[in-house]
């Protein structure tokens, strides 16, 4: 009897870790694509992706992959909007361009994205607060936890127009790796590794002094404080590399090592 008892409990006991191990293994557990991407996903892609444009052939398959891993595992509603599958592509594109050289890396914060048509107010509700601000793009809390709301309209533009280095999209999925890793200097803890923060900080607050003084490109929303100008900056870094490149090579040379860029 005793015997017995042990062996059934040998082998319940081993399969639990098996069953374990595979989990942990596989990160959060997100659920495996039924599909790749159709042809005309991908030619959504190529029109409105710059990043996805630029990668080699093999990247742009794992970036297929990606897209839809995610796509699989967040869903994309419309809060009195209409989504459309290039709706869907560049909020998994904002999801994917600043953890893509992250590759085991699947978001646990989130299962599902809001959009609304344009901007909201504090209490998500279309138009502007009191002070003439909206906002575009948030991640969400309390009761709003494990979702993100983005404006459609600002999606949109963020991927249209390189040259107005802003991408709400990009910008809030840096707030959500924040969210879900903690961080150092405003720096999201996941991108933190091999770099000193010391130094980071020291840069950050002199270009703040210049975006104070009017002597930056880089928009006055970066002056916030640490958090809002990685997100920010990161936005201009991601969509017009040459321009930050050659205007910003100290901050430049740490954005490329914290995304891994430099191959
Ligand atoms: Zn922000």
């Amino acid at each position: 009897m005793n015997e017995t008892f042990l062996i059934i409990f040998l082998i319940t006991f081993t399969a639990a870790m098996v069953v374990l191990y595979f989990r942990i293994g596989r990160g959060s557990g997100w659920k495996k694509p039924k599909r790749p991407l159709s042809n005309k996903d991908r030619s959504i892609l190529s029109s409105k992706v710059q990043f996805y444009k630029d990668l080699s052939s093999d990247d742009k398959k794992k970036f297929e992959f990606r897209a839809v891993e995610f796509l699989e595992n967040v869903k994309v509603s419309g809060v009195d909007a209409k989504v459309t599958r290039a709706d869907e592509l560049l909020v998994a594109s904002g999801a994917i361009i600043p953890v893509f050289r992250f590759k085991d890396w699947q978001y646990t914060g989130i299962n599902e994205v809001l959009l609304y048509p344009g901007g909201f107010d504090d209490s998500f509700q279309d138009g502007i607060n009191d002070d003439g601000t909206d906002n575009m793009g948030m991640v969400g809390d309390g009761p709003l936890d494990k979702k993100m709301i983005l404006s459609k309209n600002d999606l949109h533009n963020g991927f249209k127009n390189q040259r107005s280095h802003t991408n709400v999209a990009i910008h809030e999925f840096i707030h959500l790796i924040e969210k879900e890793t903690g961080a150092t200097e405003g720096i999201p803890k996941l991108f933190v590794e091999g770099n000193d923060t010391a130094e980071w900080a020291k840069l950050v607050r002199s270009e703040i002094d210049k975006i104070n003084a009017g002597k930056s490109d880089i928009i006055e929303y970066a002056a916030e404080d640490m958090q809002e100008f990685f997100a920010t900056v990161s936005e201009y870094f991601f969509m017009d590399r040459d321009t930050f490149r050659s205007k910003h090579s100290e901050l430049n040379v740490f954005l490329e090592k914290m995304y891994r860029m430099k191959d």
